[in-house]
């Protein structure tokens, strides 16, 4: 297998992902959901013409000629609480008390507001006064929100592959959608490999460190909008990871996400526990850090196998997991899925110092900073792929292409601010 750009390695995982199966769910749990149909208006926006204002339903025609020098009279036949039905007509010369949202009665075609008559007690509970006067000309059609003005019946207002943000569920529930179809949430198995690993509250005897790449990339699959199953620690033999998975593949999860043990050493056993149960489309990418990547399927199961050093692990959720989630939650593919998943501003940036590269292409840890209209960036310490504390100091990671050696101080790239 010949080593893939990040480009050919991610395009040939995201064709090999199917996006999970869909479901009707209540409206109140669709948030970060991706819809899996069109949703097609079945009624008008408004569904009524109604009042924009608290104020008086008038007819426009009665209203011109009203000025300073000559205020206009009328008389208020009526009183329409936002929720009623008026059933009246308003004739010449007539005005009916309106709140927002109130319909507009027969007749009327305007709105004047409380505010332009001489009627000023507006406490809760006052009656209608008798007559209103006002000194200004209203035109047909002010302050009314017409039938439909908003969204037609039949309207398509939003599209299979839209993530449900908060606007779009308020805008279903105006529509009276109560469930919609949208993708299942993607349920990720953990796993983490390693004979030195133990869990973050056991104690550490020489030669063993806390596994923090569960805990990091439960965090991240989180973020990316699925949900995690926790598979816990494997030890470094065929059997520990041929169990783990298996449990993995028996809860029927859309994903397997393993770190470690996909390299070269001599105790790598995810990779071959992965080919003898399934098969690998990749293992090795063209980028740094993050080299030995896995992709491939393990009983049918997608799988990704991460490298165990804690930096490499995050570049790689974000090089590759990220996209591979948001296939699994129903965005559509292509350059859509780009701009849909992808959580970090790209931006150009210009690099303070000379950066040496090795040809791969490769995220650096990055501090960058405004200054005039300008990014300025500077690489946060040794970029040795254990030193976490450099990501964690970092707030963006500078992207050097493939086949780059040097880039010299004072040079433009891309970055991904964090
Ligand atoms: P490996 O891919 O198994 O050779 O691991 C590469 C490096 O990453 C080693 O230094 C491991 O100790 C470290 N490492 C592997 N898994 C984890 C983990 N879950 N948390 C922190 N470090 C890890
Ligand atoms: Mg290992």
């Amino acid at each position: 297998m010949s080593l893939l750009s990040v480009d050919q390695a991610r395009e040939a995982m995201l064709a090999r992902l199917v996006p999970a199966g869909t479901e009707r769910i209540p409206l109140a749990a669709c948030a970060n959901r991706v819809l899996a149909a069109d949703i097609v208006a079945v009624q008008d926006l408004p569904l009524f013409d109604n009042s924009s204002m608290d104020g008086f339903a008038v007819r426009a025609e009665d209203t011109s000629g009203a000025a300073p020098a000559s205020r206009v009279t009328l008389r208020v036949v009526a009183d329409i609480p936002a929720g009623s039905t008026p059933t009246m007509t308003l004739a010449p010369g007539e005005a009916a008390r309106i709140m927002t949202g109130a319909p507009i009665p027969q007749g009327a075609d305007a709105v004047i507001p409380v505010e332009e008559t001489d009627f000023h007690d507006r406490s809760p509970g006052t009656a209608i006064p008798p007559t209103i006067s006002f000194e200004k000309t209203i035109k047909s059609g002010e302050n009314v929100r017409r039938r439909g003005m908003d969204v037609r019946i039949g309207d398509t207002v939003l599209r299979k592959g839209d993530l449900l943000r908060a606007q779009d569920i308020g805008l279903l529930a105006m529509l009276g959608f109560a469930e919609v179809e949208v993708h299942k949430k993607p349920l990720v198995a953990l796993l983490s490999s390693g004979d030195e690993l133990v869990e973050a509250d056991a104690p550490l005897e020489t030669g063993k460190i806390h596994d923090s790449n569960s805990y990091m990339l439960a965090s991240l699959v989180e973020s990316a909008g699925a949900e995690v199953l926790m598979l816990g620690i494997a030890k470094d033999t065929y059997e520990s990871v041929h169990e783990l998975l298996e449990r993995a593949v028996s809860r029927r999860v859309d994903l397997l996400l393993s770190s470690a043990g996909v390299s070269v050493g001599a105790f790598d056993f995810v990779k071959e526990v992965v080919e003898s149960n399934g098969s690998l489309t990749f293992w090795r990418v063209n980028m740094r850090p993050g080299k030995p990547l896995a992709f491939g399927e393990y009983r049918n199961t997608p799988f990704i196998g991460l490298p165990g050093n804690p930096v490499s692990a995050f570049v790689g959720f974000e090089v590759f997991v990220r996209d591979a989630i948001g296939k699994l939650r129903g965005f559509p593919a292509g350059d859509g899925l780009k701009a849909r998943v992808e959580p970090h501003r790209s931006v150009r940036v210009i690099s303070e110092e000379t950066i040496i590269s090795d040809g791969r292409e490769s995220y650096l840890r990055a501090v960058v900073r405004e200054e005039e209209g300008r990014y300025l960036a500077r690489l946060t310490g040794h970029q040795g792929s254990g030193n976490l504390l450099s990501l964690v100091q970092a707030n963006a990671l500078l992207i050097i292409p493939a086949g780059v050696k040097c880039v010299p101080a004072g040079r433009e790239v891309n970055a991904w601010l964090l």
